[in-house]
């Protein structure tokens, strides 16, 4: 079999992806004070004194706000090759409604070959790579689509015949051989979904999106098979939600991400610090994600971040969050 795994300084890694300015946003405001060569990253706000105004983090690594769809993916191609070598892998996009995850994971609306995600781009790397190696291995792969709404899976879009790890019984999944095939299904897949643009848009940042692709290889030569998953995660917005404000179903909402999104915090958390209890059951996400938390598998968060100084204390807890699950 080929051993291409690269040399990982551990297996949970955190990147922070810090977006541009949009259209109407003042630079001046921004609250990046300093972006090192080696993950170090600085943020303050001048109206805020002490301590909670300036606060230095440090991370794998950070993307500015320039940093391209290519740059970014190039520093994570290593684990998607390593999902070829029966590695099981997570990616996860982290950070407050309009902070970048969208952007980083599925790329803009109109997306070219240029500004694709991590999503199209992984793929199409699988393709590319399984098809490299075809004269002694040979790869079959499948892509799952599942959303994660109030602790409940409820949209399952495509299946493949190959048994999985994954208990969702309402998420077919499809074999697929080419990117091209991958884009149709998803956007098939996105038409079914019986919600209006606006309304997805909406819906989409209070649930969590999981494209989980699954490998299976066989080296031809010594008939020996190989099992890999990549998991693809654009996680619900990480905004706090003013309780007073909210109530119903939006309260309900927010009580469920809330609960979620510390599950997760934890479970990161109990691999980092190598805690013999990981407390998977906590939530749906991680109890789907499981067999691809911990043991050999590698966990990559984009922790996400809009740079505006009137998101300063979302932003900060937004860091603190990565601080903590980064076990640095
Ligand atoms: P989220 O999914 O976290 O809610 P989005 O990915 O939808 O955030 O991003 C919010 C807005 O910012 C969108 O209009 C998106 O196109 C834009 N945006 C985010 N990141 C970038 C980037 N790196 N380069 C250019 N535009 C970006
Ligand atoms: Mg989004």
């Amino acid at each position: 079999l080929f051993n291409e795994v690269q040399e990982l300084k551990g297996n949970i890694r955190v990147f922070c992806r810090i977006r541009p300015f949009l259209p109407g946003q003042k630079e001046k405001n921004s609250i990046v004070q300093y972006i090192g060569e080696n993950g170090e990253l600085v943020v303050a706000n001048p109206s805020k004194q002490g301590k909670e105004g300036h606060r230095q983090f440090k991370f794998n690594k950070v993307f500015g706000p320039a940093s391209t769809q290519v740059e970014v993916f190039s520093d994570i191609e290593p684990l998607i090759r390593s999902v070829l070598d029966g590695y099981n892998v997570c990616i996860f996009a982290y950070g407050q409604t309009g902070s970048g995850k969208t952007h980083t994971m599925t790329g803009p609306k109109e997306s070219t070959k240029e500004t694709w995600g991590v999503n199209y781009r992984a793929l199409n790397d699988l393709f590319n790579i399984s098809q490299s190696r075809k004269s002694s291995l040979t790869y079959e792969i499948g892509v799952q689509m599942v959303e994660i709404y109030n602790e409940q899976h409820t949209l399952g879009i495509l299946t493949q015949s190959q048994p999985s790890g994954l208990a969702v019984p309402d998420a077919s999944m499809h074999a697929v051989t080419s990117t091209a095939d991958v884009m149709e299904l998803m956007e098939t897949g996105l038409r079914n979904r019986a919600v209006g643009a606006t309304a997805m848009n909406e819906r989409s940042s209070r649930s969590h999106s999981v494209v989980t692709i699954h490998v299976r290889g066989m080296d031809l030569k010594t008939s020996t098979s190989l099992h890999g998953n990549l998991h693809l995660v654009d996680l619900a917005g990480s905004e706090r939600v003013d309780r007073s404000e909210v109530t119903g179903d939006r309260l309900r909402e927010a009580q469920h991400i809330n609960k979620s999104l510390s599950a997760l915090g934890d479970v990161i958390f109990a691999l980092a610090q190598k805690s013999p209890h990981v407390p998977y059951r906590n939530s749906k996400l991680t109890q789907l994600l499981q067999s691809s938390l911990g043991g050999h598998a590698k966990t990559l968060m984009f922790v996400q971040l809009n740079p505006d100084m009137n998101s300063f204390s979302e932003s900060l807890s937004t860091l603190k969050f990565a601080e903590r699950v980064s076990g640095i």
